[in-house]
């Protein structure tokens, strides 16, 4: 039995908004990344290759908001951040305001299975990526013209750019059970249009926005990521699948729900748990997402 669930952030474009020619660009982008990663579980792969293709795949695609097409900071540079974590031994590894590292998950697995740490932030990061001879790109290589209009869009305080329809805000994540039973997560994003340069969301914090760990669940979350991190939600909704005998559906529903909603934030998560069953799951308008497993589950959606 192999899984894997994928997410391309939530708070989708209100579905009046959305093109046909857009969505169908959104749908190919998620469609490539999951069949990349369920190719490499058919093949007896590993979750945690899984996850990596998936999320590095969606990173190289400018429609989402990781790596090329980063959504940017106030001013107007990308900072990315991204996680990884493996079940097994629950090792995890995770990057946070890199600016030139064209991969970011390439360098949060690095960071888990090169170096002794588990977070490296900004110059000690990069310095790293270095030292292991990783791509790395000029920032304007992460900067497409549409986040840039959507951050002078913001800027002029417009909620509804007249140039292109609201952000989402695009994160992107992996889930995924390999036949060995081992479960892997992983995220990756250019955090939230405008944000404050340092800033630093859920995604690359471990139990916040991504965790893992096997006999229970992976999860990958995207959304406002300040709620997320003060929920601890990724290692939350293990915990309470763990310990509390809530099914991996009652946990993610009570976290988005009914603790995300009681402190204010918005947003998805996509998780599955320790026999591949898969959850995906928002409250907001939408999520960019899709499902596919050895029993024959295979869709994509957005609302
Ligand atoms: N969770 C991400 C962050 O706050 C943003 C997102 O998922 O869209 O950085």
């Amino acid at each position: 039995m192999h899984a894997i669930a994928i997410h391309g952030g939530a708070g989708a474009v209100p579905r009046a908004a959305l093109s046909a020619e857009r969505e169908q660009r959104y749908r190919a982008g998620l469609e490539a990344a999951l069949e990349a990663g369920h190719q490499i579980l058919v093949q007896g792969g590993s979750s945690l290759d899984a996850v990596t293709t998936a999320v590095r795949l969606l990173e190289d695609d400018p429609m989402f908001n990781a790596g090329h097409g980063a959504a940017l900071t106030r001013d107007g540079a990308a900072e990315l951040d991204a996680a990884i974590m493996e079940g097994a031994a629950m090792r995890a590894g995770a990057v946070a305001s890199v600016r030139h590292v064209r991969n970011p998950i390439e360098l949060a697995r690095r960071i888990m299975q090169k170096s002794r740490h588990v977070l490296l932030v900004g110059a000690g990061a990069e310095e790293f990526a270095l030292e292991e001879g990783m791509a790395l790109v000029p920032n304007h290589y992460f900067r497409t013209a549409e986040r840039l209009a959507q951050l002078q869009a913001e800027q002029r305080g417009e909620t509804v750019s007249e140039i292109m329809p609201p952000a989402p805000r695009g994160t992107v994540g992996a889930v995924a059970r390999d036949a060995a039973g081992n479960l892997a997560a992983a995220t990756s994003t250019g955090g939230m249009t405008n944000k404050r340069p340092g800033r630093v969301g859920d995604s690359p914090i471990i139990g916040a926005g991504t965790y893992a760990k096997n006999g229970v669940c992976a999860v990958s979350a995207t959304g406002h990521g300040e709620y997320f991190i003060r929920a601890v939600a990724a290692h939350h909704v293990c915990a309470s699948v763990e310990f509390r005998g809530l099914t991996l559906e009652q946990a993610v529903h009570e976290m988005l729900h009914e603790t995300l909603r009681r402190l204010g934030g918005d947003g998805g998560m996509i998780a599955v748990d320790q026999h591949g069953g898969i959850v995906m799951n928002f409250s907001s308008d939408g999520m960019f997402r899709g499902a596919r497993d050895s029993r024959g589950r295979h869709e994509i959606a957005i609302y």
